[in-house]
């Protein structure tokens, strides 16, 4: 194939028309080039590929049989034919082109899409060349064109069946799951704004748009490996583009705005901007779609009437909440389907939205010749990109899908992070735990423990919380758990310790006659695995507070350590006169008699006893509810008065209403705790209720 036209230029190669711009060359030159013109002319007429001669006027000078037959022409009628009739003008090669043809470059390869006769489009790779006279002068162009267009469909095809549910048509969790980490990738890393939208072409046009109509300069080809049918859409996976994206010059990421929505991505600057904002503000919403009772519709109706069903969902979905930009709508996999909003406003949009999905599935669908009704359960998530993953949202929304199924179906249920904590990968909370200490994210809060005799306030307890950035407040049994595993309990609960005594010494001062004492939970690590002696010497010796006014609650497991022999430290607790109380009395071994040999002084009776103190007091009926209730009191009675036979007072936990209190108070019991005399709360309540006296009269 000749790259340069050289020697005698007079006649062109193909037809012999009058050419060159002259000049005379030794015969033996001019055999040579006839021999060289005439092989090219069978190669040109018998190529397999598609050829043509385009003059500068971009009419064609010659084209073989084999172009011809590829658009459906015979080759003599092509000639003359303006390149447009066959490229649509829009689609025709600008500025590359341009500078072939003024000769500031020699070759050019394009994806083109070409007009059949026929009026289907011939899916095409293109390289032309440009010939140029003995002067180097620019004369016409050599173009080859390959057809791609079975190669093309076939990886539309394939890219269509890998994303799309063979069921209901809407894109599967595959692709739902690749526009996710692309909008995720665009929202904290570089230049993938390509990467985010190019899925959105892909999905919703079965691949149509996309590099088919670009041109790609043949260094770029180089650059990039887009060779071949690589450069149809449908070859385009998101990481590609994001490769195309990041490697090539400005003026290639102009020519991908072609792609849906890529209009912004032409500035380089406005790029750096968006992604830097991307980084700050965007947010992502999903709707976790759920159906109700699906499994039963399919026991009972059969599977076809079940996938039927779905179909008229899925269509139902699409048309609904499809459309709009930034959506996509899929079916993730049985009866769940997922609405992602890409860019969102807010958690109010996605309520809104949920609502919306839910009324939509509410009109009945005509399935098989009947009418099926049926409802939907959503789980929405909202929030920061930079806040979450896509594992993290996934996961979320697969939780408040499950809430708003446990709360009774048929309605939505936002994320809630205070439930949503306890399902926190237990690393992630264990690993901030510390860094949240020292960042001051915890608080102590206190609820009195109440005389029952005279209703004051004799103590109260000290209960940590977390005040997490994110999570907001989080109670113990999220965090304290995994601080044991951790070791972290051992610099929280000295923490606490300190702050407790601190706490607990202001309220000396200011009621000095109370003698308010601070009952302090130790975790079983911070008895076994650390110096606590030391540490409650240290917490009563920095805050003043006497050790008569620290109670330190441990359960009934952890007095009894590794081995079941009791705890050493115990003793040495006791001996600076600090109370020992057994916390959750009852959920153990209840070995009260065997306690009662070690230094421990109250028993704190877990709040399940209390549980059944809650129906009304026992009026002679022989209902088991009411035998129960009355087994409760003989059970609580004995205890309260087994363990004042072994010196140790009794406090209950979990008191929420008037007649537990009074009943309770009847078996003799010492002190109580609950929400029925105060929720835990601020110090500060402590000192309203101590300045008042009396928390309420039981
Ligand atoms: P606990 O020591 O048995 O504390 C009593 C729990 O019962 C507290 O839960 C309290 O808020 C709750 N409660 C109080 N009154 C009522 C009521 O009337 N009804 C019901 N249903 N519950 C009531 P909280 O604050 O969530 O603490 C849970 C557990 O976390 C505590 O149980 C304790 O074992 C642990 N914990 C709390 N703070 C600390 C700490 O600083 N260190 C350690 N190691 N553990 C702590
Ligand atoms: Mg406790
Ligand atoms: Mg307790």
């Amino acid at each position: 194939m000749p790259g340069r036209n050289e020697g005698a230029d007079r006649t062109c190669p193909v037809c012999s028309g009058p050419l060159s711009l002259g000049g005379s060359s030794p015969d033996s030159l001019v055999d040579a080039l006839q021999a060289s013109e005439s092989r090219f002319r069978a190669a040109f007429a018998d190529a397999g590929i598609g050829m043509a001669l385009i003059g500068p006027d971009d009419r064609i000078i010659e084209a073989n049989p084999a172009f011809a037959a590829m658009i459906g022409h015979e080759a003599p009628n092509l000639v003359r034919t303006h390149i447009h009739e066959i490229i649509d003008p829009e689609d025709s090669p600008r500025q590359l082109y341009l500078e072939l043809i003024r000769g500031d470059r020699d070759r050019l390869r394009v994806a083109k899409q070409l007009k059949h006769r026929e009026g289907r489009v011939v899916w095409s790779n293109v390289t032309i060349s440009l010939i140029r006279d003995g002067a180097g002068h620019p004369l016409y162009t050599l173009a080859m064109v390959e057809d791609v267009t079975e190669q093309r469909l076939l990886g539309d095809q394939l890219a269509y069946q890998a994303m799309h549910d063979p069921l209901t048509r809407l894109p599967n969790r595959t692709l739902f799951f690749e526009r996710l980490n692309t909008v995720f990738e665009f929202g904290t890393s570089g230049p993938t704004e390509a990467a985010v939208l190019a899925p959105t072409g892909l999905s919703t046009s079965g691949l149509s748009t996309g590099l088919g109509a670009t041109d790609v300069d043949a260094t770029d080809l180089d650059a990039t490996d887009l060779s071949g049918a690589d450069l149809s859409g449908a070859d385009l996976d998101a990481g590609t583009l994001g490769d195309l994206a990041g490697s090539v010059d400005p003026a290639a990421l102009d020519r991908l705005d072609r792609l849906d929505g890529l209009a912004r991505l032409g500035d380089p600057d406005g790029l750096a901007e968006l992604t830097g904002s991307a980084a700050q503000g965007r947010r992502i919403g999903l709707c976790y779609v759920d159906l109700d009772g699906f499994a039963a519709i399919n026991e009972t109706l059969g599977h076809h009437v079940g996938d039927e069903l779905l179909v008229a969902v899925a269509a139902r979905l699409e048309r609904g909440f499809a459309r709009e930009e930034g959506r996509l709508v899929a079916r993730l996999g049985g009866d769940e389907f997922a609405v992602l909003v890409c860019d969102s406003d807010g958690s109010e949009q996605l309520t809104a939205l949920a609502a919306e999905l839910i009324k939509t599935l509410e009109d009945p669908f005509e399935v098989a010749g009947q009418q099926l009704a049926v409802t939907a359960s959503v789980g929405v998530v909202e929030r920061q990109i930079v806040e979450t993953t896509p594992t993290d949202l996934l996961k979320d929304a697969d939780a408040t899908l499950y809430w708003s199924k446990a709360d009774g179906r048929a309605r939505w249920t936002l994320y809630d992070p205070d439930r949503g904590a306890h399902q926190l990968t237990r690393q992630r909370l264990a690993t901030a735990l510390r860094p949240a200490l020292e960042r001051g994210e915890f608080t102590v809060e206190y609820q009195p423990l109440v005389g029952l005799a005279d209703g004051t306030v004799h103590g109260a307890e000290a209960l940590v919380r977390w005040r997490h950035p994110r999570y907001g407040t989080l109670s113990p049994d999220r965090f304290i758990p995994l601080a044991e595993e951790s070791g972290a309990i051992v610099p929280l609960g000295k923490w606490v310790l300190e702050e407790s005594c601190r706490q607990a010494k202001r309220w000396l001062l200011e009621f000095p006659d109370a003698e308010t004492f601070v009952s302090v939970n130790l975790a079983a690590r911070q008895i076994w695995d650390s110096d606590v002696v030391a540490d409650v010497a240290q917490a009563l010796k920095s805050t003043g507070l006497p050790a008569r006014l620290l109670q330190l609650e441990i359960t009934e497991s952890a007095v009894l350590g590794p081995g079941g022999r009791p705890v050493q430290a115990l003793q040495a607790l006791a001996d600076m006169g600090i109370r020992i109380a057994i916390d959750d009395f009852g959920t153990g071994y209840s070995n009260l008699a065997y306690l009662s040999r070690l230094p421990v002084h109250v028993l704190k009776l877990d709040g399940s006893f209390i549980e059944g103190f809650r129906d009304p007091a026992p009026g002679g009926r022989p209902d088991s509810r009411f035998r129960r209730t009355d087994a409760d009191e003989q059970i609580v009675g004995a205890m309260v008065q087994l363990a004042h036979a072994l010196g140790l007072t009794v406090t209950a936990e979990g008191i929420e209403n008037a007649s537990q209190a009074e009943r309770l108070r009847l078996t003799g019991c010492d002190t109580a705790q609950g929400w029925y005399f105060a929720r835990p709360g601020e110090a500060e309540r402590i000192a309203t209720i101590l300045r008042e006296g009396r928390v309420r009269s039981v």
